[in-house]
């Protein structure tokens, strides 16, 4: 059986509290052999490296979401080197921009925008900051945000590298990332009636510049779209990018596992 990753679940979250042992034995039973469990604040953090102590098929990114960046200290780093220090800590993340719901869409003023925005770029650079000095890459998250992103991402490029996950930008979007060395990994999306803007991208993306995810528990693909996403749904993930790739399971997943064990070296 084909073996793959989901390099992006959100396993600490209480959605998987009720089954957890069962969302594990679906995921091994669908040839899911490795989780990354990603972070979305330092208390995620935490919770997704007791996973990884618990469970040899987890590992954690440590990090801090920018759409929770008003809860944020002033400076996360001297945590946040602590917890990437743990041999299962894989990657920093998932930080960026998320300018999706801004104050001002919500009866918030500019200003408010604009401190919601400083804030958010705050910690983003404090996160790339811990990734270089510790050696581990990232995991970008970006939503309506994409030129500041990419921006904020050029200084630290030759330093450090990201994946932008659950990638649905377009192709143009796509080489600008791949030409700062970095990687994007696909989501359930893939799946979707409406994605073929997404297959169109995954079309374009070289076989070694992208890895799979679920993004779960949000965006399970066709046929479970619209319920609670897991990890052994990376399955149906596979199969709609091996035909958009028009290669094997074993093709994909060997491409794959091998990008996601260079890009995350603490995963064995
Ligand atoms: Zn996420």
């Amino acid at each position: 059986m084909p073996v793959f990753f989901d390099t992006h679940a959100h396993l600490d979250y209480d959605d998987y509290h009720p089954d957890f042992a069962d969302v594990l034995a679906r995921a091994q039973a669908a040839g899911i052999t490795k989780i990354i469990s990603i972070a979305t604040d330092l208390d995620s953090s935490r919770r997704a490296l007791a996973l990884a102590e618990k469970h040899e098929m987890i590992y954690a990114a440590v990090g801090w979401h920018p759409s929770n960046a008003h809860e944020a200290p002033d400076d996360i780093r001297p945590a946040l080197r602590e917890l990437a220090r743990h041999p299962k800590a894989a990657a920093i993340g998932e930080c960026g921009l998320d300018y999706y719901r801004l104050p001002s869409s919500q009866n918030g003023s500019a200003e408010e925008d604009v401190r919601y925005k400083q804030k958010q770029a705050e910690i983003f650079r404090q996160q790339l900051e811990v990734a270089v000095e510790t050696g581990l890459n990232c995991v970008i998250h970006q939503r309506s945000s994409f030129d500041d992103t990419l921006a904020q991402i050029q200084p630290f490029a030759t330093k450090t590298r990201g994946v932008f996950h659950c990638f649905g930008e377009s192709v143009e979007r796509l080489q600008k990332i791949l030409a700062a060395g970095w990687l994007v990994s696909y989501t359930g999306i893939v799946t979707f009636k409406n994605g073929q803007n997404i297959r169109d991208a995954v079309a374009a993306t070289p076989m070694d510049k992208f890895m799979l995810e679920t993004d779960c528990p949000y965006l399970a693909p066709v046929p479970y779209r619209g319920k609670r996403c897991e990890p052994a749904y990376v399955k149906e993930i596979s199969e709609t990018v091996a035909q958009v790739k028009l290669c094997s399971l074993d093709e994909l997943s060997t491409a794959t596992c091998a990008t996601a064990k260079e890009f995350f070296p603490k995963l064995v």
